[in-house]
Parts: C-alpha cells; sequence; structure tokens
C-alpha cells in the first residue's frame, strides 16, 4: 500500500510540478499579488460559524450578543474535553455547576424566545452532544415535566435546585421490551396503597440514570389503566441502577437499566398534571423539537471539522478543499445543514404562536434526521483514514448521530405519524 502510493505520488508529483510551474506563469501573467487559486484565502470568509441564510439575524441585538457568548464558552470549555471523556465513557462532573451557574436549564423552559432557544441548544450540541443530551434529559425532560405538570408544591420544593443543576433528574420512559410501542403496552404500573404508590417494573436507556437524584418513572396505574408519572428518589428502596456500557454513541452520557421492585413512594409525588398518556404530549412535543435542533447541531460539528480539515490536508501538493469533488461534499453537508435548520426556523415561529402539532414536530425531527446522516457520513469520510479514530473528533460525531436518528421515536416511528397525517391512514401495525 505505502509502495504503490510512493510511486504514485512520485509520478503525481511531476505532473504536479509541471502543472504548478504552468499555473505559477498563468497567476504571474494575471496579477503578481495574487495567490494561487488553491490555497485558502486569508481574508475572511463572507459567512461567520456556517450560518449562510443570516438565521442568526432574525435575532434581537441582545440574543444575538447572548448566543456569541454561549457559543465561545461551549467552544472553548465543552468541546475541549468532550473527545476524551467521551473515549473513557466518563461523565465530568466537575463542570456541572459551571453549567449550573450559567443557568443554562432555563434553555430548555421555555423562558426565551423559541429561535434563540433552539439555536442556543444546536450551539451546545455543536460542542458535543452528550454534555448537551445530559442537559437536554435533566431540562427538557424532567425540569420541564415538573414545571408543567407539577403541582404548585413540587414546583416550590424541586425547581430552585434543579434549575442550578444542584440535583439532577432523569427521564425514564422505555423498556426493555417496550420501545416505539411503549404507550401501547407499557408493562411498568403504580399501585395506590393508601397514601403511597408501590411502583414496579424494568426501565431501559434512561440517561443520567446511574447518578440522578430523581426519576421521573412513567407507569400504567393499575386502577384505570393509565400511563402516569411519578417521581422516585434515587434512595427509595427497592430502586437500582446499572451502567449501559459498550455504547457506540454519546458515550459520556451515563445511560441505565433502571429497577423498580415494590418501590414505595409518597402519594404527592405522582404529577397531578399526567391523567393519561395524552398529558404527555406537550412534554414530548417540545422534546422532539429540541431533538430535530440536535439534528442541526450535529451537522454543523461535522462541517466544522471536515472544513478544517480540508484546507489543512494537502494531497497531491494541494489543501483536499481545491478539488471540486471535495467542495461538493462540503456544500452538501453545510446545504443539509442549513436546509435543517430553514426548517426549523418555521417549527420556531410555529411555536411562538403556539400551533405547532406533532406532525410538524415529527416532520422536522424525521428529515432532519435523514439529512444529517448523509451529512456525518460525508464529513467522515472527507477525513479519510482519520475520520475512523476520534482522535478527529469526527468519528465520535459520526457515531453520535446514530443516538439521534433511534431516540424521541425513531426515523420510521417520526416517518409513519407524518405518514398517518398526510393520508389519514395509521400504518403503525
Ligand atoms: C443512547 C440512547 C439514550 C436514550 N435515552 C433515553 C432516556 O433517557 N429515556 C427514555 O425513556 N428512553 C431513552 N432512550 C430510548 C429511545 O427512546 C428508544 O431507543 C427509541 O424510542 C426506540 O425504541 P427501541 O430502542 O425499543 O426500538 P424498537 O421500538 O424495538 O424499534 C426497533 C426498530 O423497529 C422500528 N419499528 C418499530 N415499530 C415500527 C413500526 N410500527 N413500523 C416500522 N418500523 C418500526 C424502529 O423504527 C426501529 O428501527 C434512549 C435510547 C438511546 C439509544
Amino acid at each position: 500500500m505505502t509502495i504503490l502510493n510512493t510511486t504514485l505520488d512520485q509520478n503525481q508529483n511531476q505532473n504536479q510540478n509541471q502543472n504548478q510551474n504552468q499555473n505559477q506563469n498563468q497567476d504571474q501573467d494575471q496579477d503578481q499579488n495574487q495567490k494561487p487559486d488553491h490555497e485558502p484565502a486569508d481574508r475572511l470568509l463572507p459567512y461567520p460559524d456556517a450560518d449562510l441564510l443570516f438565521v442568526t439575524e432574525l435575532l434581537p441585538r441582545q440574543e444575538r450578543e447572548r448566543l456569541a457568548e454561549l457559543r465561545a464558552f461551549f467552544q472553548d470549555e465543552i468541546r475541549p474535553l468532550a473527545v476524551d471523556h467521551w473515549n473513557r465513557g466518563a461523565f465530568p462532573f466537575g463542570l456541572v455547576p459551571e453549567l449550573g451557574a450559567r443557568e443554562l436549564v432555563r434553555l430548555h423552559l421555555e423562558e426565551d424566545s423559541s429561535l434563540f432557544a433552539g439555536l442556543a441548544r444546536m450551539e451546545l450540541v455543536r460542542a458535543d452532544l452528550s454534555i448537551a443530551t445530559f442537559l437536554g434529559v435533566h431540562s427538557e425532560l424532567f425540569t420541564s415535566a415538573v414545571k408543567l405538570l407539577g403541582s404548585d408544591a413540587q414546583r416550590e420544593r424541586l425547581l430552585p435546585d434543579l434549575i442550578s443543576l444542584r440535583k439532577i433528574g432523569c427521564f425514564a420512559l422505555t423498556e426493555k421490551d417496550h420501545g416505539s410501542d411503549i404507550s401501547r403496552s407499557m408493562a411498568t404500573t403504580a399501585t395506590r396503597d393508601g397514601d403511597e404508590w408501590i411502583i414496579n417494573g424494568e426501565k431501559r436507556w434512561i440517561g443520567n440514570g446511574t447518578f440522578a437524584d430523581y426519576v421521573l418513572v412513567w407507569a400504567r396505574d393499575t386502577a384505570d389503566d393509565q400511563i402516569k408519572g411519578f417521581i422516585v428518589e434515587k434512595d427509595r428502596p427497592g430502586f437500582s441502577s446499572k451502567l449501559i456500557e459498550n455504547k457506540i454513541a454519546v458515550r459520556i452520557v451515563q445511560n441505565a437499566d433502571l429497577t423498580f421492585d415494590n418501590v414505595r413512594i409518597p402519594f404527592e409525588n405522582w404529577l397531578p398534571g399526567t391523567k393519561s398518556f395524552i398529558d404527555t404530549n406537550g412534554l414530548l412535543l417540545k422534546s422532539r423539537v429540541w431533538v430535530a435542533w440536535q439534528s442541526v447541531g450535529i451537522q454543523l460539528a461535522a462541517f466544522d471539522v471536515a472544513r478544517e480539515y480540508a484546507v489543512k490536508r494537502l494531497q497531491f501538493g494541494r489543501p483536499i478543499a481545491s478539488f471540486q469533488l471535495i467542495q461538493e461534499q462540503l456544500v452538501r453537508m453545510i446545504g443539509n445543514a442549513n436546509l435543517t435548520l430553514s426548517l426549523l426556523v418555521q417549527i420556531a415561529r410555529l411555536q411562538e404562536e403556539g400551533s405547532l402539532t406533532m406532525d410538524q414536530a415529527a416532520l422536522a425531527k424525521a428529515m432532519g434526521t435523514t439529512r444529517m446522516r448523509e451529512t456525518v457520513a460525508l464529513g467522515r469520510s472527507i477525513l479519510g483514514g482519520n475520520g475512523v479514530t476520534t482522535d478527529f473528533e469526527i468519528a465520535k460525531i459520526f457515531a453520535d448521530a446514530e443516538a439521534v436518528y433511534s431516540w424521541e421515536g425513531s426515523y420510521e416511528v417520526n416517518a409513519l405519524i407524518v405518514g398517518r397525517a398526510i393520508t389519514g391512514i395509521s400504518a403503525f401495525v
């Protein structure tokens, strides 16, 4: 392999030298001071941060400045520690107080404009999907549930520590035998016994599940057969968690199998806003949109790495970014990212109006993640052999994308939601 490459390189070098001489002559003819076309221009590129459609310009100045600050923090403080922790499957607990001090949980609590919140969460994913997922599971799925579906007493008792990240939550819906069909076939049960509930069952894949202080567990009330949400504190007898190891994606996130063996909790640990599974709709609508934003963050992360590599990596004596085929691939990557981003601008507008439907959120998740899969594959390929080691970051991004494709309703399930909306026929079973 090496010999072949060397011979090829020698031949090509000769050709190149001739070509370069010709090019040099031409260049000199054209403009003595101009650099050859294949060298990256020194001037600033016209689209900072790959925002080709000036989406950030839609934000008012104050939000634009805040977004720039957040982006700098994510890129400077989070991105550099991600690969090492990802490789080791280790969670950076030391970072949590800083995330709390910056009140990043609020990005998920609908306190900002939908577009700003989306772009800010996208930027965190761009730095690292795992850390974004830790924060999102805690904020979007647990803290939002307490805020939207909890009682006044629960909100008062829990929210301050959740917002400052002094206490961490997780969201336990999926089971070993039930993922896509969880709303129909949930096996975990909650049985009322006087002033208490008794929870029995097993949950799978639960992010933050090894260390969360609180679990929001979804269980079928044996009295009326409806699915409801309950808060279980981690030290309740009968509760246990086991880390899921050997993942190929989001390796920093501590996903766990959880067991509830006759776990007794006080009656008031039930979230009163959850009388049936339909009550989770508002929550799942929001989290589905968040995952669509993840698909843009991942694409931009892949683009950032691939672009930087392509302008620096020399082959045949020129940066690979000077080859037409590589430029086309970079354009497809940034094009995919901007297509998804444009879709999300409209989704954010519908959210602001309060008219966003689950069909629309499912469309954004399904289409964003298909674009994402193509984008990360192109990015990985642009790095050639270096694309298969996490040392160059892209392999982490490539692998992480697979989790986004499957969670929050797999691609197929989201496609079926849209399919039902456009045909009037449910094809789930
Ligand atoms: C890294 C990671 C983190 C996660 N974190 C959490 C968490 O914090 N909390 C939580 O509750 N869950 C979590 N999940 C679970 C996630 O939501 C589920 O994996 C997802 O809903 C899919 O369920 P499943 O894995 O059981 O796949 P299945 O439902 O078994 O699906 C397997 C395949 O069959 C397809 N399929 C299923 N039904 C149909 C159908 N009717 N028509 C066509 N195709 C179909 C699916 O699209 C998929 O391709 C996480 C998952 C992962 C991988």
